[in-house]
Parts: structure tokens; sequence; C-alpha cells
């Protein structure tokens, strides 16, 4: 008996990426979080217990900014980040948390990617962290975020080459989903350590990944020169790009970022034309930036 296609079928990364020319994630976490009063010094995977909703809400004026992968709330969800605040010890239970509100707004129709922040650890010998503590920490954040449901993960705003190797391991020990590993260039063109794009995508690509990126870093004309460098160096691997919202500055107690929506909307434009594969923003970049992309990409 022959069965009719399954045209329900949940959407995947690699298949969206087929079907489509670009896909559009969301914007930042924290600084929209910040907007919407949160607490300074608070982090943001604090919300998930103390104001689920208001986490719902940024997560649903995401898509109806045209987003098509939201980001869980899990940049900072390591226990070795954990571990120095009151979720000390709570790390599956934060990325299963995050990821099943993350999949409320997102339904079946959208990806939810899950979240991976740097250690926020210097590793040996500049600092105390070592291999195995790393890769057992990210092997313990995957697994959670896969248990709640995360249709990829993002490995993102890394800068140290060795922690990114370390945290590709540790990942990739505990999930076969689709894994994305995004630098951040915020001395310019190169990462606070120092890397070049050309040297960070040529040592993660071998690893086996399904996108390599850049995301936040300084200035747009900065990013502008990151992404071409990216570009060059991924090959045929797709490119994810998310950029801040240019500079920020801060204007009596309040921190303002320099690029408007159609600002943004006008570069990330540029980087799709030039071959990026997925597109959104990152620090400073509201639902009003992601709907002007959208707008830009002719959504
Ligand atoms: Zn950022």
């Amino acid at each position: 008996m022959e069965h009719a296609p399954n045209t329900t079928k949940t959407p995947t990364f690699e298949g969206l990426l087929e079907e489509r020319r670009v896909l559009l994630a969301d914007g930042a976490t924290g600084t929209n979080y910040q907007t919407m009063g949160m607490e300074p010094g608070l982090a943001p995977e604090e919300w998930l217990f103390q104001a689920p909703d208001r986490v719902l809400e940024l997560h649903r004026a995401f898509v109806d900014a045209g987003a098509d992968i939201l980001l869980t709330c899990t940049f900072g969800a390591t226990s070795l980040r954990l571990q120095e605040g009151s979720l000390a010890g709570r790390t599956r239970e934060v990325n299963l948390r995050a990821a099943e509100l993350a999949r409320d707004a997102a339904g079946s129709s959208r990806l939810v990617a899950g979240s991976l922040g740097p250690s926020g650890q210097l590793i040996e010998p500049y600092g105390l962290l070592d291999h195995d503590t790393a890769v057992a920490a990210y092997a313990e954040q995957a697994s959670a975020l896969a248990e709640g449901g995360v249709d990829l993960l993002v490995l993102e705003t890394i800068f140290a080459l060795e922690e990114a190797v370390w945290a590709v391991e540790g990942i990739k020990s505990a999930s076969e989903l689709p894994l994305v590993v995004s630098f951040s260039y915020d001395m310019g063109t190169r990462t606070m350590m120092g890397l070049s794009p050309t040297d960070a995508v040529t040592t993660i690509l071998p690893l086996g990944v399904a996108a390599v990126g850049a995301n936040c870093g300084r200035s747009l004309a900065d990013t502008d020169e990151v992404v071409t460098e990216v570009l060059a160096a991924a090959g045929d691997v797709p490119v994810w790009i998310k950029p801040n919202a240019g500079v920020p500055k801060v204007v009596g107690s309040q921190v303002v970022y320099e690029a408007g929506p159609d600002m943004l909307a006008e570069h990330v434009v540029r980087y799709v034309e030039q071959g990026a594969r997925v597109v959104g923003g990152c620090c400073g970049s509201t639902p009003e930036h992601v709907a002007a992309i959208a707008q830009a990409l002719g959504r």
C-alpha cells in the first residue's frame, strides 16, 4: 500500500535551508528584556522562572515580526555560568524550561534553536577551564536542550578557538541535532582573543557543522568586513549572520544602539545578497528590527 507524502511534517533546519533562499532568525534576548524591565544585573535565565509570560511575549513578538527561528533564553545556561548565581545546580531544568517556552511560541511550523554561549571562563593555562570540564558542561546543556525539543543548536558569541572546539566536542557527544557555530568579532574584524574569521571558520568546518557564522560584533561597518571574510572561508557551508544593531551608546540611564530598524535591514539585506543563508539580529535588535529585515527581504 502506498502512503501519501506527509505534508504536515515538522520542518527541519536542513529542510528549510533547501527550500528557501534565506531563513530569518530572531533578534536579541538580553537587551530586549532590559527594555521590558528586567532588573539590571539579573541573568536573563532568571526570567524563565520569574517572568515566563515576558519570555513568551518576546518570543511571540519575534514570530509576529516574521522570524522563522527562535533562540532559547539559555545563552548563559551552561553549569559553568549558572554556578555563579541563584540557578546553580539547575542546568537541566533551566534548559528544559527555556526550550519549552520557545517551542510554545514557535509552534510546529517554525524552528527553535537552543542557544549555548561562552563558558565565561578562560581555558588553561590562562585560566582554570580544562578540556574535560568544558566538554562535560556543553554535553550536559546540549542534552537538556535536545530533550526540551529544540530543532537545532547554536553555539554563539564564541571568541576563543580552543573553547569552541571543546564545546563542539561536548555538544556533538550529546546530540545529533544540526549545530551552528557563530563567533563574535567584537574587536573590529577579530574576536576578543585576536582570532580572524578565516582562522575560526577553517578550524570549525572539519568538525562537521550545519552552518558557521558571526553574531554581535562592534560596528556594522566592521561586521560588513567580517561577513565578507566568513562567506569566503565557508565555501558551500551555510553562513549564519546576526549582527548587533551597531555601537551602543549610553544616553542618560539608557543604552541606545545606533542602528534603527531600517539601517540594520539595509546591511542585512546586503549580507543575504552576498550569500548569507540565515540572518537576524543580536544585541539591540528589537522585534521592529526583525520586522524591517523581513520587509526588506520581501516577505
Ligand atoms: Zn549580542
